[in-house]
């Protein structure tokens, strides 16, 4: 029997949940289902706890271990479920000593129920030595972890800690052995990568780290991005995205909100202003660029002027993939304390802003019939563009393969190729 591992959330915990599956299996748990959860929002909390007790009720004999950002900042939430054996903090569930933790834990009768440390005392990054990914067309390698900001609605650091980065040549050392695996397309990861290397000898920013895997790894096909927050990306990253065709021309941008004083109290590091030239000064640079953003509906205070400053930048800034989410407040953050917008118009706003994203979303592919373009295969039947537009095939093709195709029409959602 091998591990289990359920994964909520992010790209950083999808990369991390292949090596808890190691991890996890070299302590000898081979019997475990480990739930790695998230905690961004409310809901991600509820559907981790919905998923322990069906776990629990489909596998009555198996070891249910709980980690990830979820387990960090709720620990005693989780502890208190009679489902769940263990909860594994979030440091521990990438550490062979914190493995070993807990297995000790589990093998007593009646022992701990918790192995979760002090998250904001982790001063380093592990590279793991990932070679594979289950199941997965492209590799995600985690270049940083954690992170210094502190917006107001947001729980993340205090479930991953201050920033680390994980050092140059061992991130070129895990994009060699994917891309010598065959991996086409790697992802670098984090929670916020555009902080990468303030904490490492020279301070290299995230452009030094894109150059030198670009340069040093000529065998890699495709290099994509994480999410970035703007107004952190640095020269060389942007000079990358303007002269190398393989960094691919999709950006996903952390903006949040279209309203200065909504940023404001957001406690984020951009006004409205600046992501719109960001925006146009990326589409200068690189013109077949997708820019995908996450944008928050009903955050405290949010009037229905505000919310149009929201909408209205969707436009402004040219965004084809939005990731919407209804405020969700967080226990423990400031815009938790804050007077709450009314659910029913947290709820309304958000539909509002999918519905703008998805308008917008239809202008981009009808923009795209007629295109031709290199696809990685996800599946035999479906893949993304380099603008990372899902692609529906008419013939099958090799998952983990790039395939040139002209696209004849698309469905709302994914581009049909001819
Ligand atoms: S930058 Fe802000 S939103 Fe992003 S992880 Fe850090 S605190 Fe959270």
């Amino acid at each position: 029997m091998s591990v289990e591992v359920v994964t909520f959330g992010c790209r950083l915990n999808a990369a991390e949940s292949e090596v808890i599956r190691r991890q996890a299996a070299s302590a000898g748990l081979d019997d475990a289902v480990v739930v790695n959860t998230c905690a961004v929002t409310a809901e991600a909390v509820r559907q981790a706890r919905q998923t322990i007790r069906a776990l629990r009720r489909d596998h009555p004999r198996r070891r249910i271990v709980v980690t990830g950002c979820g387990a960090q900042t709720q620990t005693q939430t989780f502890a208190a479920m009679p489902e769940a054996d263990l909860v594994l903090g979030n440091a521990e569930k990438l550490d062979p000593a914190g493995w070993a933790k807990a297995r000790a834990a589990l093998a007593q009768p009646h022992g701990p129920k918790t192995v979760v440390g002090d998250i904001m005392a982790v001063r380093h990054t592990t590279p793991h030595l990932i070679d594979t990914f289950a199941g997965r067309s492209r590799a995600f390698v985690q270049v940083q972890n954690g992170c210094n900001h502190r917006c107001t609605f947001c729980i993340i650091p205090f479930g991953r800690g201050n920033s680390r980065s994980v050092p140059v040549e061992a991130v070129l050392a895990d994009v060699r052995r994917l891309a010598a695996n065959g991996y086409r397309e790697v992802v670098l990861t984090g929670v916020d990568i555009t902080a990468y290397g303030a904490d490492l000898p020279d301070a290299p920013r995230l452009g030094t780290l894109v150059k030198r895997i670009l340069k040093d790894v000529p065998d890699l096909a495709r290099l994509r991005l994480s999410s970035i927050d703007s107004v952190e990306a640095d020269r060389d990253l942007l000079d990358a995205l303007a002269s190398d065709a393989r960094l691919m021309p999709h950006l996903h941008l952390s903006l949040q909100a279209g309203d200065d004083l909504i940023l404001k109290r957001m406690k984020r590091r951009h006004s409205r202003a600046d992501a719109i030239a960001f925006c146009a000064s990326v589409r200068r640079l690189r013109p077949d660029i997708a820019l995908g953003a996450d944008l928050i509906a009903g955050f405290p205070t949010e009037s229905e002027a505000m919310f149009q400053n929201s909408l209205a930048l969707v436009e402004e800034c040219g965004l084809t993939h939005l990731h919407v989410f209804p405020f969700s407040p967080r226990p423990g953050t400031p815009a938790a304390r804050m007077p709450q917008v009314a659910r029913d118009i947290v709820k309304d706003r958000a539909q509002r802003l999918r519905e703008c994203g998805a308008r917008a979303l239809q202008q981009h592919l009808d923009g795209e019939i007629g295109a031709t373009r290199r696809v990685l295969a996800e599946s035999r039947q479906a893949g993304r563009t380099e603008q990372f537009t899902k692609v529906q095939f008419a013939t099958p093709a090799e998952p983990g393969q790039i395939v040139d195709v002209t696209i004849a029409a698309h469905d709302g959602k994914q581009l049909i190729a001819a």
